[in-house]
């Protein structure tokens, strides 16, 4: 059988297609050593989750790199304040590693404190911190007691595994420990929820949580878009969890459904079809006829709203193709709502999927669909080339090697600035996509800078005796984290 694309023999098996051979790609895996993985750490990942708790300080312990290169990683949106913006880390140097970094940890956490009154300061561990020893758990303990303020390690050390989903478990993991079950609520109501895996990016949550509070549901907290910590310690009071990000919480739902006996139900608010779904799914378990009610109006308006606004833009984008390279969730979620803008998902893959992404992908996706993973610069530069989808959906580091290759792009990550979930969110995400996908420059490159640069200097193209030929590297684009 032919191979999705040419490249190393270890990383073939990384790629499939629907129906043919393989029933899922080889995954989570560690990355071939030399090549550009668009991956992240552990500490990247526990950090993302954990982020957009606004009324908190996040504190990296750790050389300052680790605090720079993940700083406002997360579109988050705050409605009130941005002390989650700040960014602030130990700044470990040379006499740290040689003598110990906790006074240094405790006198920040101190002075974090005196400065900001925060809600909680999250002291997050990386690489060197584990590597020197510093007893995180202890300073945390010690500076509570004296400062009075929730002070909470995140055993985060980014060298743990391969795989930044290990960071979303450390993460969900500094909720279950230190937060959730510690503060009980001034009220309860039959109807009490929590948004678990929504982090607000863009404004998304407030494209749902008007829906759910017109259907007559209680939002305890969200984890953790636009949250304080002192709603999140109260989430176990809830009746359910509403899971949105089912590849970064589960994790939480699960474990919450086992301590607390909270039952949880998986939502996803992107796409009209999906967005309806969800709602009656909410609706349906609680079994109140009054809610089920409200919220069969709630989607005839939403629908009614909507459906005129995106028919100009479905009518130009059926038929185009559009290939996703993004987290886990969205490599499934999506698909439905651009199958509801008539386009084809061509490809699907993620940087850190694991087996149960995979599998849902494969049952979301058409036959004939490429499903990949980790793909490196190189590997993502040539599915381009090869299959020219009309659209990549992705984040900010395959930005620019999309649109090199005069592949339109749309970001879908961390750092995106429309929020596309709910009814509303759906105009805006069918806007933005039309405006990739039906852009005029993009007929001005039918002939790709690659294509171009090759031909002009056939001598950099280069072959080694054991690898594949080598294209020029795209440059990757930034250095985010995502
Ligand atoms: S791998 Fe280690 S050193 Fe690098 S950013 Fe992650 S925690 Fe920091």
């Amino acid at each position: 059988m032919e191979p999705v694309i040419e490249t190393f023999e270890s990383r073939k098996k990384h790629m499939c297609v629907k129906g043919e051979g393989l029933s899922i790609p080889v995954c989570d895996k560690a990355s071939m050593p030399g090549t550009v993985t668009q991956r992240t750490c552990v500490y990247g990942g526990a950090r993302i989750v954990l982020m957009p708790i606004t009324d908190s300080i996040h504190l990296v312990h750790g050389p300052i790199g680790c605090a720079a290169c993940t700083w406002d990683i997360r579109g988050s949106k705050s409605s009130r304040e941005d002390l989650y913006k700040k960014g602030c880390s130990t700044d470990l140097q040379e006499k740290d590693i040689i003598f110990g970094g906790e006074k240094k940890l405790f006198e920040t956490v101190l002075e974090l404190n005196r400065l900001y009154h925060p809600g909680a300061i999250f002291v997050y561990a990386t690489c060197v911190a584990g590597v020197i020893g510093d007893d995180i758990k202890a300073v945390c303990k010690k500076s509570q007691e004296i400062t009075g303020c929730r002070v909470i390690p995140v055993q985060s050390e980014g060298f743990q595994d391969h795989n930044k989903t290990k960071g979303h478990w450390i993460g969900g993991d500094a909720l279950l420990d230190y937060v959730i079950g510690t503060s009980e609520p001034e009220e309860n109501t039959p109807f009490d929820i929590n948004i678990v895996g929504e982090f607000n990016v863009a404004g998304d949550l407030w494209g749902i949580k008007p829906l759910l509070e017109e259907m007559g549901v209680n939002i305890i907290s969200t984890m953790s878009g636009d949250s304080h910590v002192e709603e999140i310690a109260q989430a176990h009071r809830a009746k359910l969890n509403i899971v949105q990000c089912q590849k970064s919480s589960n994790y939480v739902a699960k474990k919450m459904k086992k301590k607390y006996g909270i039952p949880f139900i998986k939502v996803n608010f992107f796409g009209l079809e999906q967005t309806i779904i969800s709602l009656r799914e909410i609706a349906d378990f609680f079994g109140d006829e009054e809610m089920i009610q409200r919220t069969e109006k709630i989607i005839q308006r939403g629908l009614e709203e909507v459906q005129d606004e995106i028919r100009d833009y479905k009518e130009r984008l059926t038929g185009k193709t559009v290939a996703l390279y993004v987290g886990g969730n969205k490599a499934w979620s999506l698909v439905r709502a651009f199958e509801e803008l008539g386009m084809d998902v061509m490809m699907s893959g993620t940087k850190n999927g694991i087996k149960e992404d995979y599998e849902r992908i494969k049952e979301t996706v058409r036959d004939g669909t490429i499903i990949v993973d980790d793909a490196n610069s190189t590997e993502l530069a040539r599915l381009l080339k090869k299959y020219r989808p009309n659209l990549l959906i992705s984040g900010a580091k395959e930005k620019y090697i999309s649109l090199k290759l005069g592949v339109p792009f749309c970001d879908f990550n961390h750092d995106r600035i429309s929020a596309f979930a709910g009814f509303r969110g759906f105009v805006s995400f069918a806007k933005e996509v039309d405006a990739s996908v039906s852009s005029p420059v993009f007929n001005l490159t039918s002939t790709s800078l690659y294509d171009i640069s090759n031909n002009l200097n056939p001598e950099k193209k280069l072959k080694t005796e054991n690898s594949p030929e080598t294209i020029l590297s795209p440059p990757s684009g930034g250095d985010t984290h995502g």
